[in-house]
């Protein structure tokens, strides 16, 4: 059972630098918060001070209710997982998930049965003799949680473990995580600057941007109701397409595009007539249709979709994610639709709620 609230929390480094503004979270029991935004955000300072690693300048963090603000990291009962793994090069893959246990004087059964236990789940029980030279990147990373593992901590800290593995390895990697937190039912926090590993293993995201909570909820509140311009635009890949329209007289206006709008969507804009306002389009809202032309510059095909490219006819950039295998000529024309459109405020940059 690990709860964890984080209250009000600034961080302000010693150089006057504040990394993270007035973080508030709940963290219920065994949930998998991913943590999201760009480099130099505040994710890694948010995780670091739930650690121990880093003060709290300002607030609170309770665990199990319990305040622990200023503990050391050595009684927090929290594991971390890095990024570069950290494990002892001279020791073997057993003496390193043992360590802890070892440092910590358990009887050596019970660190025998635990370390076999760890390596089962995580498909490590042929390599307990090597050292870690001797293994692959996803087999480090493995040893790494199993040294957590065998601590049976509170909470899990995970900072970006997979940036250091190929693409296919990330994927397989990503999987396992998700098993090993369906297995363990522990509370895990998870910071990653990639917006896929966010949408793939979080029961809630936080999405941040310059030391600012943007938006909590779960992967599919933060892509199908993104709170804010940030958010729209770094939540799905490729990114939302965003125009300057103008609402006028029940359509929207832009360069080279009206688009009529439904019953449903003049009412959620109805404040806003004669302003100017954002359109943000997801390629994949992007369906053959008569509403607006596409003037192809490049065209990808990625075998299920065909990712088209180009400008509006007389107006901005646009990608779109058609369906199928399309073949598209650089100059071509492609009458498109959007099925899905949602409303962003110019000034406030805030989402422009009830979109349809
Ligand atoms: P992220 O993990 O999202 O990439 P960080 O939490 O590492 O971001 O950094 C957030 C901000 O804090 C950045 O502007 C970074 O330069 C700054 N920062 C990080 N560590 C320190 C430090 N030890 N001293 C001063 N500033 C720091």
């Amino acid at each position: 059972m690990a709860t964890l609230s984080l209250q009000h929390i600034d961080k302000i480094y010693d150089n006057n630098v504040q990394a993270v503004f007035d973080f508030n979270l709940e963290v219920k029991d065994g949930e998998l918060i991913v943590l999201v935004g760009p480099s130099g955000c505040g994710k890694s300072t948010t995780l670091r001070m739930v650690a121990g690693l880093e003060d709290i300048s300002n607030g609170h963090l309770l665990l199990d209710g319990k305040d622990i603000t200023q503990a050391p990291a050595k009684d927090r009962d929290m594991a971390m997982v890095f990024q570069n793994y950290a494990l002892y090069g001279h020791m073997t893959v057993y003496e390193n998930m043992a360590f802890s246990l070892t440092m910590r004087k358990e009887d050596p059964n019970v660190i025998h049965k635990k370390v076999l236990a760890a390596a089962e789940i995580l498909n490590l029980t042929t390599q307990l003799n090597k050292k870690p030279s001797q293994l692959s990147g996803g087999q480090r990373q493995r040893v790494a949680m199993g040294r957590s593992i065998v601590r049976t901590p509170k909470v899990f800290l995970f900072d970006e473990p997979l940036s250091n593995l190929d693409a296919k390895l990330r994927g397989s990697t990503r999987r396992e995580i998700l098993l090993l937190h369906k297995r363990l039912k522990a509370t895990m926090l998870y910071v990653t600057h990639d917006q896929t590993e966010a949408l793939t293993l979080a029961d809630r995201i936080v999405c941040m941007s310059m030391g600012h909570v943007q938006q909590v909820g779960t992967p599919l509140e933060l892509y199908d109701t993104p709170a804010n311009l940030f958010v729209a635009g770094f939540i799905g890949l490729p990114p939302m397409n965003f125009f300057d329209v103008t609402v006028k007289g029940g359509a929207l206006v832009g360069k080279g595009m009206t688009v009529k709008l439904s019953e449903d969507q003049k009412n959620t804009l109805r404040s806003y007539e004669g302003k100017t306002i954002v359109l943000g389009v997801r390629p994949e809202n992007i369906v053959l249709g008569d509403d607006v032309t596409i003037k192809v510059t490049s065209n990808e095909n990625l075998g299920m979709n065909t990712l088209v490219h180009g400008n509006i006819k007389g107006g901005d950039k646009i990608t779109g994610k058609l369906r199928g295998w399309c073949d598209y000529k650089n100059g071509d024309e492609v009458k498109v639709s959007f099925d899905r459109m949602h409303f962003f405020d110019k000034e406030t940059t805030n989402a422009i709620r009830g979109e349809v």
